[in-house]
């Protein structure tokens, strides 16, 4: 029987990526391991696969009496919907720990660091099993998209370590300019709805009974977007409605300029003001050096549920 590897919904490449080099680590310790994704993928991700011949994963979002390995994630609502009909063998990632529970023993590798990718290199380097050139270049842009080129507070010497190492294997040795060009794909707006721009990164919380989700778009200007935010905002009000939500969040992070403008449509927005100190205006705020949702938005929007 097959092991399915997969990351969390509305993957993003660090989860493509991440099933990919976790089945590949695994393969080569005897296990039989198919890498899988939840959804659609992303331009970044595409972009990814592009320059280093990567396979996408084939698309698999029922899990009911398989073996699974998760990786990038540890929250249920992040998860197929059958996943508790599922065992999982194994949890390779670097969020909070999650409300994911299992009947069975099973692996962790979670790590309070950049990259479930760097994680997975670790683990290369532990089982002493080589990393081949490709999946090397491909697990560099993912550590290099999760850390923002290393700008993001989750950035840590092990992942900076590991892109380095990474670069050798795959025989790039400018990773900083393919990561700008990775960065430009990622930030292509165009022809795109609000919909499609609102699901890009989405991903949903339960916060002591509340359902809260929180989008993120990463893009080398968000200034292509200032005439769209109404279209955003309307399309924010309907995704409340239809997932039931008592919040909803969209961050636009600019790269460069190295911040995020928070949008929201709220039921209670005295929270997010609360949370981050600000004062929303048309119930948006700039919030200077936010880059990273898992480190500068949950852990602070979480205490105020
Ligand atoms: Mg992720
Ligand atoms: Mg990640
Ligand atoms: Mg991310």
């Amino acid at each position: 029987m097959s092991t399915y590897v997969f990351g969390h919904t509305s993957p993003d490449s660090d989860s493509i990526v991440g099933a990919i080099s976790l089945s590949y680590l695994k393969n080569q310790l005897g296990e039989d391991c198919i890498p899988t994704r939840q959804g659609e993928i992303s331009a970044e991700t595409q972009f990814i696969l592009d320059k280093f011949d990567g396979t996408l994963p084939e698309l698999k979002t029922s899990v009911a009496g398989e073996d699974v390995y998760i990786i990038d994630f540890s929250d249920k609502a992040q998860a197929p919907h059958d996943i508790m009909e599922a065992t999982i063998l194994g949890i390779v990632d670097h969020h909070k720990l999650g409300d994911l529970t299992t009947s069975t023993p099973l692996e962790c590798w979670i790590r309070p660091i950049g990259c479930s990718n760097t994680v997975v290199y670790e683990m290369y380097k532990a089982y002493d099993v080589e990393i081949p050139k490709d999946i090397a270049g491909m697990m560099m842009c993912a550590i290099l998209s999760d850390t923002v080129i290393f700008k993001s507070p989750t950035c840590t010497k092990v992942d900076t370590k590991a892109v380095k190492e990474l670069s050798k294997i795959c025989g790039v040795e400018d990773y900083k300019q393919v990561a700008m060009d990775m960065f430009i794909a990622k930030s292509q707006v165009d022809g795109a709805s609000a919909r499609n721009l609102n699901t890009r990164d989405y991903k949903a919380f339960e916060m002591n009974g509340n359902k809260v989700g929180i989008n993120q778009l990463e893009m080398v200007d968000i200034s292509v977007l200032d005439s769209r935010i109404d279209e955003i905002m309307t399309d924010m009000k309907a995704m409340k409605e239809e997932e039931g939500l008592h919040t909803i969040i969209v961050l636009l992070t600019d790269i460069m300029k190295e911040g995020s403008t928070l949008l929201t449509v709220s039921d209670d927005e005295s929270k997010i003001e609360t949370a981050f100190n600000c004062k929303l205006e048309n119930s948006q705020v700039w919030l200077d050096g936010v880059l990273s949702r898992k480190k500068q938005i949950i852990p602070f929007l979480q205490p105020q549920f």
